[in-house]
């Protein structure tokens, strides 16, 4: 690999690609005189709906909404469990501990850092209600073995699919499979699409529509027949609701962005695989697992692991020693048990937890470090990253040796 030297300018984990069709979207929706709910929203969802060949999206205020949801939809509550990834964005786990059931904590496949299908079954109570999947980093889950398991126990699915709006499964889009009740996509500026901020519930049976309509919005249901906005100014609340609606200026975000999604994938995608022929060289970190012909990665996260017994330092020495290259990181995510809330509610919970712990999960959290990853990167961008780690990765190296020398050499010291 060639050298490159360090950067002089910061390159961030990620960006988000907003070209000049989403301003000028936005500014028509401004100009426009309906700036929230409205008409772009309608479209947005449609437009959701024909791309991930399903026959229902909901745009919505966020991920997080969607899943708490669709937990809502499916009855999900008190004395009830959900069977979930150890690896996932907090709000995974916090929304069904908001709904009053447990979270039961499945740990990763060492290599593609999803849950690991096969300890799905022997984590099943009569309690158990849903399976709550993770596509990380855009690398869809192995759903043929999750279906087969929900199928077998009369268990509902439902994907977080946060970083795969645009992914495949067998040749299908994420969401597309009706095997899986709900699926939910993010639309936050770090994911392969954005809307600002936002999300997306998609949907086969469409006796969910009502609860979920009326989820989002107050309870407020209109009289049937009566298109919003011009309806009627006079409704009915037959339930409270949430307020989680979606606003048109992030549709008008939304339609811009949906037609350049496959190609932003497709860029991540030779990005990606640009550094992992770069990095196979450095056997001090993990690469990430790219997909195969059933699993189509849409590369939302570039997500490298150390090998701290290999460079010598720990993870957090690597990524201030790469923002000293003027790399940027992220880190996707913090492991649950770092923080208060659930060091304590898995002590109150101990059937959340697995017998022989969770130590994928947790070397895996420990050790993580996203790479910049986005489609506006050059490939010049790239191999300068790539030189950093192996810079970075040396100096550890070098350090360890010297280590190994003052030791050695005061061993021979000692009479
Ligand atoms: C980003 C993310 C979410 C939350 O998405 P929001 O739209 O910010 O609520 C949920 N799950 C996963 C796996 C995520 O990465």
């Amino acid at each position: 690999m060639q050298e490159r030297p360090r950067r002089d300018t910061f390159l961030p984990f990620s960006r988000p690609m907003i070209g000049e069709e989403e301003i000028a979207g936005v500014v028509d929706t401004l100009r426009s005189g309906w700036i929230t709910t409205g008409p772009r929203s309608a479209r947005f969802e449609e437009a959701l709906a024909a791309f991930n060949e399903v026959p229902r999206c909901l745009a919505l205020l966020s991920a997080t909404t969607g899943l708490e949801l669709a937990l809502s939809a499916l009855g999900i509550g008190e004395g009830d469990e959900v069977i979930t990834t150890a690896h996932t964005f907090v709000c995974t786990v916090s929304n069904v501990v908001l709904r009053g059931a447990v979270p039961v904590l499945v740990d990763v496949e060492p290599d593609t850092m999803n849950l690991d299908a096969g300890r799905i079954a022997e984590r099943i109570t009569p309690r158990t209600k849903a399976i709550l999947p993770v596509h990380y980093g855009g690398l869809p889950c192995r759903m043929d073995r999750i279906w087969e398991i929900a199928r077998r126990h009369g268990l509902a699915v439902v994907e977080d699919a946060a970083h795969t709006m645009g992914a495949r499964y067998a040749g299908r889009r994420i969401g597309s499979d009706p095997r899986s009740a709900f699926s939910v996509y993010s639309f936050h500026p770090n994911k392969n699409l954005t809307t600002i901020e936002g999300g997306a519930i998609a949907f086969h049976d469409l006796r969910h529509e009502a609860h979920l309509k009326l989820q989002r919005f107050h309870g407020i249901a209109r009289g049937a027949g009566t298109p919003y906005p011009e309806g009627s100014p006079l409704y009915d609340v037959p339930t409270p609701g949430r307020k989680s609606n979606f606003t048109d200026v992030q549709a008008a975000v939304g339609l811009a962005q949906l037609p350049k999604l496959d190609a932003f994938a497709a860029r991540r995608r030779e990005l990606a695989r640009l550094y992992l022929s770069l990095l196979s060289e450095v056997p001090e970190v993990e690469l990430p697992a790219d997909g195969d012909a059933e699993r189509e990665h849409c590369w939302n996260l570039f997500v490298l692991r150390n090998r701290p017994e290999a460079t010598a330092m720990a993870r957090d020495e690597m990524t201030a020693a790469l923002k000293a290259e003027n790399v940027g990181t992220g880190i996707h995510w913090q492991g649950l048990f770092s923080f208060s809330f659930y060091r304590d509610y898995f002590e109150r919970h101990p059937e959340g937890l697995p017998k022989d712990g969770l130590p994928h999960a947790a070397r895996t959290t420990e050790n993580l470090m996203s790479l910049p990853l986005f489609p506006a990167m050059t490939e010049e961008d790239v191999l300068d990253v790539g030189s950093a780690v192996r810079r970075v990765v040396a100096a550890g190296r070098r350090r360890a040796r010297a280590k190994e020398r003052v030791w050695t050499e005061s061993d021979r010291r000692v009479p």
